[in-house]
């Protein structure tokens, strides 16, 4: 993605007769409140599902609360929870083509305790072939959007195993994929047998919003991902094994928050505003994505996701670094 640099004045972009509401609202005081509780070693460095991040979610949806921004339409919480499957391999067996598969030769990526797959399932048909880009095309099947057996060619035999790691985290499908080891590279009959123990792993987003006064049913959306990398005792800073994440990025979703603080109290919106905190970010975006899959596109008009702003931009003050700048308008309005 390309990046581009946008030069404004905060402050002086907004509408100038707010400005004092801003300076009593936003305050250097609350502004290191907020970012100080998220960035504490009380929250363990905001891990994805470990007990520190449970304790930043809770403190964000408490913010939301005490600014008096409501829940999404049709939850009654703030937490937007959801779970990542991850299926643990216990066994794999099947025929292809008349011949017997070695369990090496089989990687099922599916959310069913016990996958079974023959000749009459339905599976659509692909191929891996000798001196493609193995990860590349795998990636495209680990969506889950159809039943696939995806022959992979012998010449990725030493390869091969990592394509387990496609099912480290998982949004639940019924559908699944199964790669196969072999020179084959049609079926003519097949069998296939797998069992896993199927892990579900609890995350949450929390989101809250402030319906528009005019027009409630377009959005702009304020985040930044409140998750951070944990404890790591292997790689210490002065004794300490805690990555507190201030800048990356309990700086973004203090501002998020306190942009929520503003609204709540200014009610100057025309447009429903969403504001959300990101769980899961550092481990693969799982928050992100999974708050998208909420909403219609059309109905988003705008949103800004803000990230590590806790240390001053390289280019001084007053200057942000914006991603996806040519993709809309919003750069240049910005300016
Ligand atoms: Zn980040």
């Amino acid at each position: 993605m390309k990046k581009f640099f946008v030069s404004f004045c905060l402050l002086g972009s907004m509408v100038a007769v707010k400005a004092q509401d801003l300076q009593t609202i936003i305050t250097d005081a609350e502004v290191q409140r907020v970012v100080g509780t998220l960035a504490s070693d009380e929250m363990e460095g905001r891990r994805t599902f470990t007990k520190g991040i449970e304790k930043a979610a809770a403190f964000i949806a408490a913010e939301f609360k005490s600014y008096g921004i409501q829940p999404l339409k049709g939850s009654n919480q703030y937490l937007q929870s959801f779970a990542m499957i991850r299926p643990k391999f216990i066994s794999a067996s099947g025929m292809l083509n008349e011949s017997a598969l070695d369990t090496k030769q089989i990687i099922a990526v599916t959310c069913s305790k016990d996958l079974q797959v023959t000749d009459k399932s339905g599976y659509e048909v692909a191929v891996i072939a000798k001196g493609a880009n193995l990860f590349g095309e795998a990636r495209k099947y680990s969506g889950l959007t159809k039943n696939t057996i995806v022959l992979v060619d012998t010449s990725f035999t030493n390869n091969f195993g990592r394509l387990a790691q496609l099912k480290g985290n998982m949004f639940y499908s019924d559908k699944s994929v199964v790669f196969i080891l072999t020179p084959e590279t049609a079926i003519k009959s097949i069998t296939i047998d797998a069992k896993h123990d199927i892990q579900e792993m609890p995350l949450a987003n929390v989101v809250g919003m402030i319906p528009g006064k005019t027009l409630p049913n377009e959005y702009v959306i304020f985040s930044g991902h409140y998750d951070h990398l944990g404890i790591n005792t292997r790689n210490m800073v002065n004794n300490d094994s805690i990555y507190n994440g201030a800048n990356d990025d309990a700086a973004g979703t203090t501002a998020m928050m306190l942009l929520a603080k503003y609204y709540a109290a200014t009610k100057s919106n025309d447009r429903t505003l969403i504001f959300a905190a990101f769980t899961a970010e550092e481990v693969g975006g799982f928050g992100a994505q999974y708050f998208s899959k909420q909403f219609n596109p059309l109905d988003v008009k705008a949103m800004f996701n803000i990230e590590m702003i806790g240390s001053e931009s390289k280019w001084g003050k007053n200057s942000a670094f914006i991603t996806g700048y040519e993709k809309t308008d919003m750069g240049k309005l910005l300016q």
